[in-house]
């Protein structure tokens, strides 16, 4: 038995859906999660579920990530620091149009803290959330980093904007930090063992949570919103990333973090699949994954969606080595075991 050193990473957000699939991901690459949340939106179950996945239990710390006492005396307690994954967030965009300063209080105010105690300890590496509606409806497809950031449709797209400018700001007058802004494109699915997911809250705005729960029976149909974009089925185009291959991206990142000896601006990166699917197509391949129904009807336009987007994530490849290696079929599968653990809404 050598003396391995621990590489503690902090996760912030870490019981949140993509920051416990992240933890998964952390520890099967040899890395030790040190989860920091306050269980806004996740459930305090949610360390033991990762725990029976990886088959040891990791550090906890339910503290605020605005709390920046609470947070320095976490620091404090362990030697050293790999770096640091912020996921800690709000992250729902019709919420944030209605509690914009909700928003703007908790998920810029738990950047700066974070930056703060970046410079005041030694903890250098930051792998950071941010979206692709920063790219709003682009000119362009597949986007590549260079496509133009347009202006956000929302207070929640406002904050990864604006996390994405504070980081590089800081990062120009911090010669020791090394950061990485995560562009994701959208994350569905759920760990195979159907110990984790995403965690329904009411009745959900994100496409996969309501496909899975009208299967269920939950919802009495799904309304797919708009049928006369300009696309062979004229419903919207995305790109559904499977939750595990994204949590794959974040160790990946980690990774090149450390490969890197200098850095002026943030390293950024698409992660997606390259590969855009209709809302149909999501529905026809939940259809064919499962064998069940989804009773459905088509409706007007959601306010603020552009047509079509999907990534160009050659760039991960080549500069993280990185690539999603999962199949819609299987996010959509795995989204429906993870569904049929959950109990109904009272
Ligand atoms: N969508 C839909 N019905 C729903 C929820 C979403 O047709 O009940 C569509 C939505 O209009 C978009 C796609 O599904 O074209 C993905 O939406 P989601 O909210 O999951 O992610 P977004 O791309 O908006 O971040």
């Amino acid at each position: 038995m050598g003396n391995r050193k621990v590489k503690n990473v902090l996760v912030t957000g870490g019981a949140g859906f993509i920051g416990s699939h992240t933890c998964v991901a952390l520890a099967e690459a040899g890395y030790q999660p040190v989860v920091v949340d306050n269980f806004a939106n996740s459930q305090s179950d949610v360390p033991d579920r990762i725990a029976q996945i990886i088959g040891t239990a990791i550090p906890v710390h339910q503290v605020d990530c605005t709390d920046e006492t609470g947070m320095r005396n976490i620091l404090d307690r362990y030697e050293d620091w790999h770096g640091v994954i912020h996921f800690a967030a709000y992250k729902a965009v019709g919420e944030s149009v209605a509690h914009p300063l909700k928003y703007y209080r908790n998920n810029i105010g738990s950047l700066l803290t974070l930056l703060q105690l970046m410079n005041d300890y030694p903890l250098h590496h930051l792998v950071f959330s941010s979206s692709c509606t920063v790219y709003g409806e682009p000119d362009h497809l597949p986007v590549t980093e260079k496509s133009p950031v347009r202006p956000a449709e929302s207070p929640y797209g406002y904050t990864k904007q604006v996390g994405e400018q504070i980081i590089t700001d800081q990062q120009q007058v911090s010669p020791a930090m090394r950061s990485v802004l995560l562009r994701y494109f959208n994350p569905i699915g759920a760990h195979p063992s159907g110990k984790i997911g995403e965690l329904p809250l009411g009745k959900p705005e994100n496409l996969v949570p309501y496909v899975v729960q009208t299967a269920a029976g939950w919802r009495d149909q799904l309304t797919i919103f708009g049928r006369d974009y300009p696309t062979e089925d004229g419903t919207a185009i995305r790109d559904y990333i499977h939750v595990m291959d994204l949590a794959e991206a974040h160790v990946k990142a980690l990774d090149w973090l450390h490969q890197q000896e200098a850095q002026e601006t943030p390293g950024i990166f698409n992660i997606g699949t390259g590969r855009g699917h209709s809302v149909k197509e999501v529905v026809d391949t939940f259809e064919d994954a499962t064998g069940i129904k989804v009773p459905h009807q088509f409706g007007s336009r959601r306010p603020g969606d552009v047509s079509s987007i999907y990534a160009d994530a050659t760039l991960a490849q080549r500069e993280l080595n990185w690539s999603a290696s999962r199949t819609l079929g299987e996010a959509l599968h795995d989204a429906w075991m993870w569904q049929q653990t959950l109990k109904p809404p009272a």
